[in-house]
């Protein structure tokens, strides 16, 4: 029997860094929402003992650097679990570039190997396991848009966005999350934290102060690294979206507009600028 699962991208509409725990992790707050570009992942319970990951994406590891084959092995090892596993991951989000890809294809694993290996794990269960293998996994167990906090543990649903486009721009440039957070002076940050705010705006359905608001503590880093993606920020604005951000570690720049020819225009004076640029709407 075959399961297939989506697993759709994440945008952050804010990433706050409050402070560096003793544990030497960030203390963060985050909005996020998932939006319709989406992996696809074809599950085939194996009756021999093996896990097997193939993706169309070649230059993504498929052995255990990849988060599908460290969610199988953690569960299988943890359960007890002597079948195997494989999958094929048919990779549409583009990677390491902020909009968490492997994080919800370790998640959408998590939920198909809940079905196929009749685990019966709770919502609270697949967190903790998810959170073992990355700091978003656990927001991504559910998706939707959500307030999350601590170091990505804490995940509390909010209300749908107000209806929008968003445009997101990743231009060729690699970003490694790890080496941002750990040139991230937090004791030093000059920032005042947008997400309860953000929050707020979503909840009574304000898109004005919602774009007014986004904001991501990591840009300060990721922009003095690599000046260009300032320059896009600016230039989305210039060409007419309404509010812009860099979701997650970056590199990918992301833009609002509640008017689709706008969002149009814009995604197509980008495409020659930058790598990949697409036009996404949230998902509920
Ligand atoms: P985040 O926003 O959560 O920081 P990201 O979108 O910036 O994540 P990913 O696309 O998750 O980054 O890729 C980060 C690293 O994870 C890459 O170096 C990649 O090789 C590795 N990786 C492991 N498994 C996967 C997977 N299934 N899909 C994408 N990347 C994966």
């Amino acid at each position: 029997m075959e399961w297939i699962e989506r697993a759709p991208a994440k945008i952050n509409l804010t990433l706050d860094v409050l402070f560096k725990r003793d544990d030497q992790y960030h203390e963060l707050e985050m909005i996020m929402s998932s939006v319709d570009l989406a992996d696809h992942l074809t599950f085939t319970p194996l009756v021999e003992n093996k896990i097997e990951v193939y993706t169309n994406k070649a230059f993504l590891p498929v052995d255990r650097r990849n988060h599908v084959y460290q969610i199988i092995k953690l569960v299988k090892e943890k359960y007890g679990i002597k079948e195997g596993m494989l999958v094929e991951i048919e990779k549409m989000i583009p990677v390491a570039a902020g909009l968490g890809g492997g994080s919800t294809d370790a998640a959408a694993t998590l939920r198909a190997l809940n079905q196929l290996w009749s685990l019966e794990l709770s919502t609270k269960e697949l967190i903790d396991l998810g959170m073992l293998v990355g700091t978003d996994v656990p927001y991504s167990i559910t998706g939707g848009t959500a307030f999350v906090s601590g170091r990505g543990e804490k995940v509390r649903p909010i209300r749908s966005l107000p209806p929008c486009w968003i445009v997101l721009a990743k231009p060729r440039i690699s970003v490694s999350t790890k080496t941002v957070f750990r040139s991230l002076e937090a004791d030093k940050l000059n920032y005042e934290p947008k997400s309860r705010i953000v929050e707020k705006a979503i909840e009574e359905g304000d898109y004005k102060q919602m774009v007014t608001n986004l904001s991501n503590a990591l840009e300060a880093v990721t922009f003095e690294r690599h000046p260009q993606l300032k320059q896009l920020s600016d230039r989305m604005l210039r060409y007419g979206m309404d509010g812009v951000t860099m979701s997650g570690s970056g590199p990918t720049i992301i833009g609002f507009s509640q008017n689709y020819s706008r969002a149009r225009r814009v995604y197509n004076s980008l495409r020659g600028f930058c790598e990949e640029v697409y036009i996404v709407r949230t998902l509920k």
